[in-house]
Parts: structure tokens; C-alpha cells; sequence
């Protein structure tokens, strides 16, 4: 048995899964939360056991994971030995800049251009340094891997990822498209790919369009495996509507609405993500379950929220249809791709030119949780519903590098 721990980090928070990477199961898995902050919260739940959730102190990211290596060697509750069973960590790294296209081992040098990318991820790049350094006092000597959101982007042409502003934005600011959600959209690609491949299309052909649908939402077009063009941008800001996201507006709109309101830019970032998005337009709730219970009680706004956010998804498949020169598949992923189906069927809807041929029917009653097929078998694109697994994906880069 191998055991990899993946860990994913925020300010105040830390993910953790322990997996059994030859088995390719999930042996335990939690999240520390207000780390940092007064009442800090462990919650551990093991395979085969019940959820524990105990307060315990935690000043930093180490302490948190101090707490998980205890809880996971506890004689009672734990599921492994001791320590020496965790063979590598992998992290999870929100920007890695245009420095990493891949996961890589990480030592001083990572960690610098890690700490180098801060400009670009202000919020997460600091945690997820905080998350490895905390591993590392905790976990002396053993091997560990950054999986970046960023380096699926980087295979994109430059007239994907460069923006029509001055030169030196891009070779002065580092402004471009790098894009984020990358681990979820090179997993459920890839299994698309094997599907076609199955079906008798060579890899290099395969014109895949991927659609991570959650709270954070992005698409991404995909050539031969590879990312051509992805919705998301200098931040994750850029896209299809979000939760609390506004994605692509005009923007225009921001010195507009900062000079009507006197709003300071700090504000402005806050206003467009955290207050706009599918909280802003039906202020009612950033949830997809919630906007779909207020649009049946005959919520406008709710109704609203959830036509437009179809309508851009739409557009966007549209895009990168035209990107790919046609397409092959596209798959549906994340919280909301995974378990909607009305907002499935409104996204695919009025699609057929493109040359799909749905089951609406069997949308409306597949089994969640598994891979499916929810066009007809006849259908030229197949439209496949694949769950996403970025932790498994994670354990697999971490193996194949640090083992
Ligand atoms: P994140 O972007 O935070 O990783 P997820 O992929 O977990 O988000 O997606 C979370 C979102 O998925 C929730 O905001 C909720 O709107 C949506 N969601 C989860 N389950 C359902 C469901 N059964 N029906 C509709 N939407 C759902």
C-alpha cells in the first residue's frame, strides 16, 4: 500500500485526503478550519469509520497539520500506523506564473517562484506556501509535489492568452490569460479522450470542449489533450457568471460605477467578486439549489440568474467550437454539471446544429456520481457527464514524481 496525503490549503483553512494511490481510494479526508483564528475546528472522517469533529487550538498552518498527522496515527480513530506510511504530499498551488506547465517536485526553488507569484494570486499563493512550509516542519524528509490550477493554460497559443491591451502589460505586469480549474479540466478531458478513443478516434484528432460548472465555474477548449483556450483569466474573475462572480462584463463599467458610487478599486474587486454573480442578479443566493427552489416559488430575479448564466455557458461552447473547428465531446463536471440536470438540458438546448443528438430523458434520471453518456449513442458530439477528481489526480502527479 501507498500512501499519498493531498493537501489543499486557504488562509484560514487546510483540505487534507489521505489515498491508497494503488487501490485509488480515499482512506480519510478532513479540513482544519479558522486556523489562525479563535475556536480553530479539526474535522476527520476515515473510510470506514464516523465523522469526528473536536476544537483544538491551531496558531498556524503547522499546528493544523500536526493535528491531522495525530488523528490520522490515533490508535482508536486513525487509519494508519504511523507517519512513515505517508510516502509524498502533494499540494495543490493556485498560481505558478508561466514558470510551471506541469506538477513538479518541490524545493527552494519552487518555493521561490511560488512566493514570486504572490502578485498574481494575493489571496491563495500565500496559503498554499503556508500549507507546504507547515508540511514540511511536520514532515521532515519526505518528498513533495505542486500541482498548479495554472499550468493546464500554459500550452494555450498567444492569441488565446494575450489581451488587446499595451505590450508591456504582458511583459511588464505579466497580465495574460492564464486560467485556473486546470487540474479538474486535463482529469475529466482526459477521460473523455479514452472514451473517443475507445470509439475508434486517434488522440491527436479529438476536439474535447470541458465545462467545470460549480461555484467557481470555467470552460475549457481542448485539441489532441492539450489546452487551445480556457474562460478564466488573469484571475479567475474572467468567464461565464459565477456564485458571486460577475465573469466578463465591460469593463468600462468599473470606473463607471466607481465614479457613480465613489467605490475605491479594493471595493470595486469585491463588489465584482464576491457581490455580483448569481448572488448579485437574484439576491437570493450565490446556490444553485437555492435559485432553483426560488425560481418554482416564481422568483424573476432567481429565474433570471439561472437563464443568463445557461445563455453564457451556451455561448461559450459555441466559441470554442469554433475554436476547435468543430467538436467531439463535451463534458459536464462539478457541483453543478455533476447534479442539474435542468441546468444541463437549458446549456445544451438549441446546440443540435453543432451536431448532437441528446437524451433529455436519461439527463433528467442517469445516476449521479458516475460517468455518463446523456446523448444518444447515434449522436455525432458526445456530451458526457464525467465527475471531477482533482484530489485523485493530484495523488497521481505526486506519485509519478516523488516515488
Ligand atoms: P467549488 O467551485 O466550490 O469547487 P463545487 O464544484 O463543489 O464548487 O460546486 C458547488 C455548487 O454546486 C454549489 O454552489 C451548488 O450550487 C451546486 N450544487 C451542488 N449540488 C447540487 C444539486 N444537487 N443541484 C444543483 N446544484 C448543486
Amino acid at each position: 500500500m501507498t500512501y499519498i496525503l493531498v493537501i489543499n490549503a486557504g488562509s484560514s483553512s487546510l483540505k487534507y485526503q489521505l489515498i491508497d494511490i494503488d487501490e485509488e481510494k480515499i482512506i480519510a479526508k478532513g479540513i482544519c478550519e479558522r486556523i489562525g483564528i479563535a475556536k480553530s475546528v479539526l474535522c476527520y472522517k476515515p473510510e470506514n469509520g464516523e465523522q469526528f469533529e473536536a476544537e483544538k487550538p491551531m496558531k498556524t498552518h503547522e499546528d493544523a497539520i500536526k493535528l491531522v498527522l495525530d488523528v490520522l496515527t490515533d490508535k482508536k480513530i486513525g487509519v494508519i500506523e504511523d507517519m512513515s506510511c505517508i510516502s509524498a504530499v502533494g499540494h495543490r498551488v493556485l498560481h505558478g506564473g508561466e514558470k510551471y506547465s506541469a506538477p513538479v517536485l518541490i524545493d527552494d526553488q519552487v518555493l521561490e517562484a511560488i512566493e514570486e507569484c504572490i502578485p498574481l494570486g494575493p489571496l491563495h499563493n500565500p496559503a498554499n506556501l503556508m500549507g507546504i512550509r507547515g508540511c514540511m516542519a511536520a514532515m521532515p524528509g519526505v518528498p513533495m509535489v505542486a500541482v498548479f490550477d495554472t499550468a493546464w493554460g500554459q500550452t494555450m497559443p498567444k492569441k488565446a492568452y494575450m489581451y488587446a491591451l499595451p505590450y508591456e502589460a504582458y511583459t511588464e505586469h505579466k497580465v495574460r490569460r492564464y486560467g485556473f480549474h486546470g487540474t479538474s479540466h486535463r482529469y475529466v478531458s482526459g477521460r473523455a479522450i479514452k472514451k473517443l478513443e475507445a470509439l475508434g478516434m486517434k488522440k491527436e484528432d479529438t476536439r474535447v470542449i470541458t465545462c467545470h460548472l460549480g461555484n467557481g465555474s470555467s470552460l475549457s477548449a481542448v485539441k489532441g489533450g492539450k489546452c487551445v483556450d480556457t474562460s478564466m483569466g488573469l484571475t479567475p474573475l474572467e468567464g461565464v457568471p459565477m456564485g458571486t462572480r460577475c465573469g466578463s462584463i465591460d469593463p468600462a463599467i468599473m470606473p463607471y460605477l466607481m465614479g457613480r458610487t465613489g467605490m475605491s478599486a479594493q471595493e470595486m474587486d469585491t463588489y465584482m467578486n464576491k457581490k455580483s454573480g448569481m448572488l448579485g442578479l437574484s439576491g437570493v443566493s450565490s446556490d444553485f439549489r437555492d435559485l432553483a427552489a426560488a425560481t418554482k416559488a416564481g422568483n424573476e430575479r432567481a429565474a433570471l440568474a439561472r437563464e443568463l448564466f445557461c445563455y453564457k455557458v451556451k455561448q461559450y461552447i459555441g466559441a470554442y467550437a469554433a475554436s476547435l473547428g468543430g467538436v467531439d465531446a463535451i463534458v459536464l463536471t462539478a457541483g453543478v454539471g455533476e447534479n442539474d440536470p435542468f441546468i444541463r438540458e437549458m446549456i445544451l438546448e438549441g446546440l443540435e446544429y453543432l451536431g448532437m443528438d441528446m437524451d433529455y430523458d436519461y439527463n433528467k434520471s442517469c445516476p449521479r456520481g458516475k460517468e455518463v453518456e446523456i446523448s444518444k449513442p447515434t449522436s455525432k458530439v458526445h456530451v458526457y457527464v464525467i465527475p471531477t477528481d482533482e484530489e485523485m489526480t493530484i495523488a497521481h502527479d505526486t506519485a509519478a514524481l516523488a516515488l
